[in-house]
C-alpha cells in the first residue's frame, strides 16, 4: 500500500466510472458522446441477454442490435464493456454461461470488470456482502432478514451459481460505495482480495454517484480540487440513464463540472485499466480483517443514513 500512487503519463490523479445499465435508453446515449469529446474513457456495464422473462428494471440490453452497434462504437473509442449480471432479471447458470459467450462474440473478449445487479444471481450480495459480526446483524435486523439468502451467485448448490465463471473471467468486482470522491482514501488497499470470498480476484470500491444529482454532488469543485491535490483515484458508481439528460440536453451542472474536471491533469482510463495500474504498483493484497471491518461499518452507517448502495 503506497501513500501516493504514481499515475501514468505524469498525471496527478485518476478518474473513471462504472455505469450500471439500469434505466439506460437511446436518449441517455448522448452522455457517452459528451464524455468521449471531453477525453473521458469509462466502463459501460451491460446486460448481454434481452429480457427472457419479466424484468426487474428498465434499460437497454445487448439483445438489441442497434444498442450493440452503439456499444461497439464506444468500445472502439476506448470505453470498456463491463458486466452487470446477465439480464435485467434473474438468470440461471446456463443462461449466465450463454451471456458470457455472447459478450465474447459481440465485443471480442470476456468482460474483466463486473458489478452486481439486484438479481438472484448476484454474487456475495445482500447479507453476504458483510462478514458475520455486528454489521451483518444490524443489516439483517434492518432488512428483516430478507437479504440473507436472496442472492446466490456464489452458492455452489444453487441453480444461480456462477462463482467459478467469475473466477475464470472477471478480474475486478465492485462492492462498497462511499460518499467520498477519493476512492483510494476510502479504501487504500485496492484492488483487494478477501479469502472468505474466493470467487472474486480483486474487489474495488466506488464513489457515490447513483444518479445525476448524487454524481454532481460528489464531483463538486472543492472535491475535484482535493482529488487532484491528494493524487487520488475516483471510480464513480453511477447510472448514466438516471438524470444526466434533461429535455434532450446534457444536464447543465453535470456538464459544467465534467468540463472543469476534464481540464485537470487527470488520468481518464476505464476501470480495469486503472485497477491494473494500481495492481502493478501495489499488488492485489489480502485486506486485513480490521480494515475490512472498518470499511463495512462505514458503509453500513452511510447506507442507514443515506440509503446508498
Ligand atoms: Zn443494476
Amino acid at each position: 500500500m503506497t501513500s501516493r500512487v504514481p499515475w501514468p503519463e505524469g498525471k496527478r490523479f485518476a478518474f473513471t466510472a462504472f455505469d450500471d445499465p439500469d434505466a439506460c435508453s437511446p436518449g441517455s446515449r448522448m452522455v457517452y458522446r459528451f464524455l468521449a469529446d471531453l477525453g473521458f474513457r469509462t466502463t459501460m456495464g451491460v446486460w448481454p441477454l434481452g429480457p427472457l422473462r419479466e424484468r426487474n428494471c428498465p434499460g437497454e440490453t445487448c439483445a438489441d442490435p442497434g444498442y450493440r452497434e452503439y456499444l461497439a462504437e464506444m468500445q472502439s473509442l476506448g470505453f470498456e464493456i463491463g458486466y452487470h449480471n446477465a439480464a435485467p432479471h434473474y438468470c440461471v447458470r446456463e443462461e449466465i454461461v450463454r451471456g458470457f459467450e455472447l459478450l465474447r462474440e459481440y465485443f471480442g473478449a470476456y468482460p474483466l470488470c463486473a458489478t452486481n445487479h439486484f438479481n438472484t444471481d448476484a454474487l456475495y450480495w445482500g447479507s453476504a456482502r458483510l462478514h458475520p459480526g455486528w454489521c451483518r446483524s444490524v443489516y439483517d435486523l434492518v432488512t428483516r432478514g430478507r437479504q440473507r439468502s436472496r442472492f446466490q451467485g456464489h452458492v455452489e448448490s444453487s441453480p444461480y451459481f456462477w462463482g467459478d465463471l467469475c473466477q475464470r473471467h472477471i478480474r475486478y468486482f465492485r462492492n462498497f460505495v462511499y460518499r467520498e470522491i477519493d476512492t483510494l482514501k476510502a479504501c487504500p488497499f485496492q484492488p483487494y482480495a478477501d479469502p472468505e470470498r474466493p470467487y472474486v480476484h480483486g474487489w474495488f470500491c466506488s464513489a457515490e454517484g447513483t444518479d445525476g444529482r448524487a454524481f454532481v454532488k460528489t464531483i463538486s469543485e472543492a472535491n475535484q480540487d482535493r482529488l487532484e491535490e491528494e493524487g487520488g483515484m475516483c471510480i464513480m458508481y453511477t447510472h448514466f440513464g438516471k438524470g444526466f439528460v434533461e429535455n434532450g440536453k446534457i444536464e447543465p451542472e453535470f456538464g459544467r463540472l465534467m468540463q472543469r474536471l476534464s481540464r485537470k491533469p487527470g488520468w481518464f482510463a476505464p476501470v480495469t485499466a486503472v485497477l491494473d495500474h494500481l495492481h502493478s504498483v501495489q499488488g492485489t493484497q489480502i485486506i486485513p480483517p480490521r480494515v475490512l471491518a472498518r470499511m463495512e461499518s462505514r458503509w453500513l452507517r452511510s447506507k442507514l443514513l443515506h440509503g446508498t448502495t
